[in-house]
């Protein structure tokens, strides 16, 4: 019995009907909270589904959360803890379990446990597609899809593996494949998945990055709303959705250093690190805001001069858009591996993995008229791929009507 399927659904849903059409069925939209990534991804492309003439409407689910077992859940929920103090032990597992041979025992075992409550599920909802942004959900909703009987609902996988992209990935039964960057699709393509399943589209970002880059007058205008001096340097730093990454470690550096700069801690669900922070004091003439999970991170990248962060994909791919530089400090050992490189080969940001570093770095970068700056924004722009939830929405409507309309 799913736990209490149809009020999950309406929770979970964005309540959006566009006046006068009769939407085109339902398209589930699953994820899991696992970092803030692909709740942020799918959001984004959730949002840009409602705006689609016609294109059915997002449920956006989690069935670790809402469709398994508890103890499947408890497990899930793990993956905080082990990569804020464990990340090598995380490190280990994700290695240990890519393969074919290691991801044919988790089909066989810990994905079937998702089964019956997603069959349940998509039995309740009938959705006209299903589309998984999380490497751990691909396998259960193809088999559950697979075997249901009566028109085939299309499966569509969203990788949100930026460069090292994870076995679980490699999907053989999604009808499309959506890859964030051409070194994720070579990696799709090689382990098999047909060209014509493959779309590089980019790694879906909502649309408040996506404006345009903050002029100099905009920034200003932000700072003043988010409670900051509008005229003052400002360095944002933080650490995923989860906080992780040294966060205060590198904020004491960058507090005891005395740069004329306003630092922004953003904590995510890190509440320790938050709570520890708020009593520090920085070295003037620095100043120090702290924040916890913040839902607007748009704005407050775009309110600052540079941003200091682990190599999150979701965080950099929206400080492309957003146009804000990246100071790389640190990556999740295993599937954020190769995303350092990525940035820097771009040129829009650098590597600076110690607090010695890290201080000298912010010093050189903040110093008015710096020339690497400016650089560094002109690159971003150039790397920066603004139309991938949007693209990825329409190819997800697309695949729904085709669907409904039947094979040809
Ligand atoms: N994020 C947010 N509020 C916060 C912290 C993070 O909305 O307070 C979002 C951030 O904008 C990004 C995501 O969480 O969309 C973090 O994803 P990323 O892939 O960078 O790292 P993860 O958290 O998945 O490890």
């Amino acid at each position: 019995m799913l736990p209490d399927a149809p009020a999950t659904v309406s929770l979970t849903s964005i309540p959006v009907r566009r006046p006068g059409r009769r939407p085109r069925g339902t398209v589930l939209l699953l994820l899991a909270d696992t970092g803030g990534g692909h709740r942020a991804s799918a959001l984004a492309v959730a949002r840009e589904l409602v705006r689609l003439p016609d294109a059915p409407v997002p449920h956006l689910l989690d069935p670790f959360t809402h469709a398994a077992p508890r103890p499947v859940g408890w497990t899930v929920g793990l993956y905080s803890p082990l990569i804020r103090h464990l990340p090598p032990l995380w490190g280990a597992l994700f290695h240990a379990s890519n393969s074919r041979p290691a991801l044919a025992a988790l089909r066989a075992t810990a994905f079937r446990l998702l089964e019956p409550g997603l069959e349940e599920l998509i039995d309740a909802l009938r959705p006209a597609a299903v589309v998984s942004f999380h490497p751990l959900v691909n396998h259960a909703a193809a088999r559950v899809l697979r075997r249901r009987p009566g028109t085939p609902i299309p499966l569509i996988t969203v990788v949100t593996d930026l460069v090292d992209v994870h076995s679980a990935w490699i999907c053989e039964d999604a009808d499309a494949v959506v890859t964030p960057s051409p070194a994720a699709l070579d990696r799709i393509r090689a382990a098999g998945i047909a060209a014509e399943r493959c779309f590089d589209l980019g790694l879906p970002v909502d649309e408040s990055f996506t404006a345009r880059s903050a002029t100099g007058a905009e920034r200003r205008a932000l700072r003043r709303v988010l409670g900051l001096e509008p005229g003052r340097r400002t360095v944002l730093l933080s650490g995923g959705g989860e906080g992780s990454g040294g966060l205060l470690r590198r904020a004491r550096a960058l507090c005891g250093a005395g740069l004329d700069i306003q630092l922004v801690v953003i904590c995510g669900r890190n509440t320790a690190v938050r709570d520890r922070l708020l009593a520090l004091q920085p070295e003037p003439p620095t100043t120090l805001h702290v924040h916890g999970f913040v839902p607007n991170m748009a704005e407050w990248m775009r309110a600052s001069d540079l941003m200091v962060t682990k190599a999150g994909p979701a965080t950099i791919t929206e400080a492309l858009c957003a146009g804000v530089p990246l100071l790389l400090t640190s990556h999740i050992p295993g599937q954020e591996r190769g995303n350092v490189d990525l940035v820097v080969t771009v040129g829009a940001g650098r590597h600076v993995p110690g607090e010695a570093a890290l201080v000298d770095a912010v010093a050189e970068l903040v110093r008015p008229g710096s020339v690497a700056l400016l650089a560094m924004r002109e690159a971003l722009v150039a790397a920066s791929r603004p139309e991938a939830s949007a693209a990825t929405a329409r190819l997800i409507s697309l695949l729904a009507a085709r669907a409904a309309v039947g094979p040809r």
